[in-house]
Formats: C-alpha cells, structure tokens, sequence
C-alpha cells in the first residue's frame, strides 16, 4: 500500500538537456488520461505498477523456474523461455521481486515529495550554471495534484529552477496553482481538430486549449514553451501546422518546438505485453524539417 504523500515514478533522469532549459533533472510520474498511439513511454499510462517483461533475458525453466512457482495465478507458463499470459496476471509484482535476471521487471517505485527533493539537491552542483533545475513530466503530472503542488512549492522554497512537461489534460485549478510555483511549462499541442485528436489520443482537444488559453491569460510572463509531435497520419500536413501556429501567434511568452516523431518506444509495447498502435509508421526527415521551417508564429 502507498503512503498518502507518495506517488509511483517509472524513471528520473538526470543531466537532460531536452526538457526545458539548462541541465535538468526529470521526474517521470506514472499515470496519464490521455493514450497517445505513438506515446514512446506506454510505462507511463497506467497510474499502478505494473510488470514488464524482456524474454532474451530469461534464464528458462530448468535453471530457473522461480516465476511460475510464485506466481498464483498461473499466468506464467514456458516455452524455451517464460511465457506471461496477460489476461490472467494481476500484476501483484511478486515474479518480478523473485527473478534473479531482471527479466521481469517493476515498473514504478514510490516516491515522496522530500525523497524527490533530496535527490534534485544532490545535483544542485550542474544546476548552478545556467537555468538548470527541476521538470515533473509524465504520465500526466495535472492528474497528481496532491504530489505536484508541495513537490513544485518546496522546491521553489528551496531556490530550485522548476519546468512541468504537461499534454494540458487535467483540471485548470491545478495548472493555475502548479504556474505559481514554476519557471517554465512545457505545453503539448497535439492538433487543432478535435475529432483527430480524439481518434489518436482518447480525448478531444477543447479542454487543452482552453486550458492554454486561460494560463496565457492568468501567467501572461511565465515562460510557456509549446511542443508539437509531429506524427505520421495525424498531423504531418502544412494544414495541420498552421492551425497550431496561428493559435499559439500572439500569446505572450511562448515559444514554438515541433517533435519528430520516431518509434524508439516499441520494444516497451512488447515488454508490456500490448502491441505498438504505430505498426510500421515512418516520418521522413525532409517533410519534418518542411514543416518545422513552415514559418516563424508572430510571438509576444
Ligand atoms: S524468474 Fe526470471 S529468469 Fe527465472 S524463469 Fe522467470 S523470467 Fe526467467
Ligand atoms: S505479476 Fe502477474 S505473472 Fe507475475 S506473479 Fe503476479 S500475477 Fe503472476
């Protein structure tokens, strides 16, 4: 069971040099509202651990064997390797914590507020140059607003550069608590066609711009940088871009970062036992950098 001040973080990485300026430390909160088909960390999605599982890895049953023998369920059976079968697991983690090559795999470890803190402190020395700092990405931090907001306000309290990577899904009382206590928000806008949208990540677009909207509006000086995936299929065209672009020109403090789409994340879908959404989708290299170079939006 959880402790209430804690929340499930499937990685953090230190030293990016990608999610907002300087370099940073990037906090990975699992649980997301939004399935974005081309999400390259689908570890991120469900808001409960889960197991993942790499068969290359995998003793086998004759010198191993320790996960079908604890596992309750019987979900695990063998071919020349273990085989998991999804339907049946419950995820209660238990082969994970009994196999000796972490083949089987916890995906999530809880973390508190100070713990997170403490560890951004250990790194304060690379944050001293530039803008360095502190990002809460996901999953979807809005989602989490009993961790986010005392994570956000005592690193502040404590003179720490903050960003937040955010798909702007969540409820705006915690985007506009969460802005008071950050630097800098890294805000996705996927598509302005909404039934697109729906079709490619779950939900309509109409709260996440109103959302960015009503932030320019409240924040009209924090650092706002909005971030487009590009992605085969559902936004890849001149039209698409430039719907983006004209409602993002003359808001104030934003700045404008298309993301080219790639695949790097398929090999977790098998891991997860869940298929990749993307099949075999390509971007190419000169129509991204058509796009990207579309046009400069008129900023504030
Ligand atoms: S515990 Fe791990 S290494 Fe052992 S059989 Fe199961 S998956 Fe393979
Ligand atoms: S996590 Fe799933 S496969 Fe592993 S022991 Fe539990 S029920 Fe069995």
């Amino acid at each position: 069971m959880m402790k209430p001040d804690n929340t499930y973080v499937f990685n953090i990485q230190h030293y990016s040099l990608h999610d907002g300026p300087g370099i940073r430390t990037v906090v990975f909160l699992k649980g997301c509202p939004l399935r974005c088909r081309w999400c390259c960390n689908p570890e991120s999605q469900k808001y409960n651990r889960e197991i993942s599982y790499v068969d290359s890895k995998c003793i086998g049953l004759k010198d191993c064997g320790l996960c079908k023998n604890i596992c309750e369920e019987g979900a695990i059976s063998f071919k020349e390797k273990a085989v998991i079968d999804r339907v049946k697991c419950k995820d209660c983690l238990k082969c994970a914590a009994v196999c000796p090559s972490k083949a089987i795999r916890t995906e999530g470890e809880a973390y508190s507020v100070l713990q997170i803190i403490d560890l951004i402190e250990r790194h304060a020395a690379f944050y001293s140059h530039g803008d360095g700092g502190l990002t809460v990405s996901g999953g979807e931090p809005l989602t989490q607003p009993d961790f986010l907001i005392p994570l956000l306000k005592e690193a502040k309290r404590r003179r720490i550069n903050t960003a937040m990577e955010t798909c702007g899904y969540g409820e705006y009382e915690t985007l506009f608590e969460a802005a008071k206590y950050l630097d800098t928000v890294l805000f996705d806008i996927k598509s302005m066609n909404t039934e697109k949208h729906k079709e490619y990540t779950g939900y309509g677009n109409e709260k996440i711009l109103e959302n960015f909207q009503r932030l320019c509006n409240d924040y009209p000086t924090l650092n706002k940088i909005v971030r487009t995936p590009v992605i085969p299929g559902f936004n890849d065209s001149e039209e698409d871009m430039e719907a983006i672009l004209r409602f993002i020109e003359n808001k104030p403090s934003v700045s404008y970062e298309p993301l080219k789409y790639h695949s790097f994340g398929r090999g977790k879908y098998k891991a997860l036992g869940r298929v990749y959404p993307m099949g075999d989708s390509k971007l190419e290299d000169s129509l991204f950098e058509e796009l990207k170079n579309l046009r400069k939006p008129a900023l504030l």
